[in-house]
């Protein structure tokens, strides 16, 4: 099995398919980090306010894989974005991740409100710069807000992490970065088991078409659609489950049958807007 990789607009590659530790308790995290690169997850995607960077760390000083074999993500929280606070919050991540570098750095939410997300920004150019993390990025950036960041900076974020899943599939920043060659991380690209998605009948037919399993189809369709993906679980045999996506492909037919699925009214999100996270 091999994770193909996507390259990001600073020519730095990504695995496509990795593992998100978004509610993994801090005291399980080890463990679960652990299970996930012996079963050959080698990308993780956390965050400061998870409280897990440490398990994250211990997992991979543990572990004895080479560091340029691995990619990891972390993101600078909402109470941070102003004055030289970046520079202290991706201190305090690599840190608890006992690294000198990171992989890919995010502002977590724009939080418009604060109207602080654009310093944020250039102080992520500068952190790239000092070479505390290779790429840089944002997450839950609407289209207003990257066109803000773009051109007052003329530096296009590496790629987008925003909500992402059959039912709330984002359009319009979808074609927006595909026009400027952001790449789109989906969140929650198993609807975060709040909706029923697998039992949903595009998903249960190509499903069982190849053989595999409802998780397994709608994650096909992320990567078919060239979403890089981070699915969350604790047990190993769905972290297993997950990563064994490589063996099948849905035909166009099956992957227009899951895009129809969202609702036309836009109620399809299964968490927090961007506008209102502040
Ligand atoms: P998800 O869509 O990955 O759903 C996780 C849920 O799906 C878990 O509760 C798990 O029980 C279930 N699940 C996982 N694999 C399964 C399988 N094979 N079969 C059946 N059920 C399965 O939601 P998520 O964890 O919110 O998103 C993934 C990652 O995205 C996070 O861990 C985190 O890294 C990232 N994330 C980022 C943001 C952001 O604001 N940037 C927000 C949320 C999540």
């Amino acid at each position: 099995m091999t994770v193909p990789s996507v390259t990001l607009n600073d020519g730095n590659t990504i695995p496509q398919l990795g593992y998100g530790v978004f509610k993994v308790p801090p005291a399980d995290t080890e463990r679960a980090v652990a299970e996930a690169l012996e079963v050959g997850y080698r990308h993780i995607d956390t965050a400061a306010i998870y409280g897990n960077e440490e398990g994250v760390g211990a997992a991979i000083a543990a572990s004895g894989i080479a560091r340029d074999e691995l990619f990891i993500t972390t993101k600078l929280w909402n109470d941070r974005h102003d004055g030289d606070e970046p520079d202290a919050a991706i201190a305090e991540s690599l840190a608890k991740l006992g690294l000198e570098q990171v992989d890919l750095y995010l502002v977590h939410w724009p939080t418009p409100a604060q109207d602080n997300y654009l310093h944020a920004w250039e102080k992520l150019i500068e952190l790239r710069g000092a070479g505390l993390t290779r790429s840089i990025g944002v997450s839950n950036h609407l289209v207003p807000h990257l066109e803000k960041i773009v051109s007052a900076t003329g530096v296009v974020p590496a790629v987008n992490q925003i909500e992402l899943h059959p039912a709330h599939q984002q359009r319009d920043i979808t074609d927006w970065a595909a026009a400027h060659d952001v790449k789109i991380e989906s969140w929650g690209p198993l609807g975060q088991g709040k909706y029923d998605l697998f039992g949903a009948a595009p998903v249960a037919a190509a499903a069982e078409a190849h053989g595999k399993t409802p998780a397994q189809a709608v994650l096909r369709w992320h990567l078919q659609k060239g979403f890089i993906v981070f699915p969350k679980s604790v047990r190993r045999e769905r972290l297993e489950e997950n990563l064994d996506v490589f063996d099948f492909e849905l035909t166009a037919d099956e992957i227009a049958a899951i895009d129809a699925m969202e609702p036309g009214d836009g109620t399809g999100r299964v968490s927090a807007h961007p506008d209102e996270v502040n």
